[in-house]
């Protein structure tokens, strides 16, 4: 009998578990459908995830260093539209649907599986009196780079405040190229991720993104999935 209520009570938690992360992050928020209402005004961003940053920013100036925000949230529309103008673009050059696909997820998202979707995800440089004149560059994060002293920061601090690089400069890692600017709030990111592929398992992702008039089949989905979504800083991973 005590096996069986235990097992009664571990179902009904990992129920009211399922149901609290579906009341949270419904489909239409995971996919940057939602009206952003409950994220903050100033970055749309989650209210403690801003909390986060604001506090990470007032310790990074004490050191003489400013961190600011470039992007934070995009709507599906936002993440649509770069999407599709990329798409004309290469096609224009006359590259085939797989090139035209695999071109533009080296940098871009597929709309609907941005983690900019979520309020949890942020693009960042580095406050200076003379700016670079192309901010989210590389170079401008490397040991010469302008932003060198942020990252270098960063590289030390952000774990702290729970933020950590989403596309690291790992050879084993695939999918999107490396991106020294764009840190996630983890502890509220990986419910996110968690989520987001609980409902591509049951196949409810591809339908939103085939119904905003991008065609993508299902191996290049499949695929993409694996090496993109899942090609991430591993522990944003542990769930
Ligand atoms: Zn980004």
């Amino acid at each position: 009998m005590k096996v069986i209520r235990f097992f009664i009570i571990a179902f009904t938690c990992f129920c009211l578990q399922i149901t609290a992360q579906d009341s949270i992050f419904p489909i239409n928020f995971i996919v940057g459908k939602q009206s952003n209402t409950n994220l903050t005004s100033q970055y749309n961003l989650i209210p403690a995830v801003e909390d986060a940053f604001n506090k990470m920013q007032r310790d990074a100036l004490k050191e003489g260093i400013s961190i600011q925000i470039v992007s934070a949230y995009r709507s599906f529309k936002r993440q649509q539209s770069i999407f599709l103008k990329k798409y004309k673009k290469y096609k224009q050059k006359g590259l085939s649907e797989k090139q035209t696909l695999t071109k533009i997820t080296e940098y871009s998202t597929i709309p609907g599986t941005s983690r900019h979707h979520w309020g949890t995800d942020i693009d960042i440089v580095q406050q200076l009196t003379k700016m670079p004149r192309n901010l989210l560059v590389e170079n401008n994060y490397s040991s010469e780079g302008s932003f060198c002293p942020m990252k270098q920061w960063m590289d030390q601090n952000a774990y702290k405040y729970g933020f950590y690089l989403v596309y690291t400069e790992n050879k084993n890692r695939t999918g999107f190229k490396y991106e020294p600017w764009h840190y996630s709030y983890a502890p509220i990111s990986k419910k996110i991720l968690q989520k987001f592929i609980i409902e591509n398992n049951k196949g409810n992702i591809l339908p939103i993104i085939k119904q905003a008039g991008i065609n993508i089949e299902i191996p290049f989905y499949s695929n993409y999935i694996q090496t993109h979504v899942k090609g991430i800083n591993p522990l944003l991973l542990e769930f």
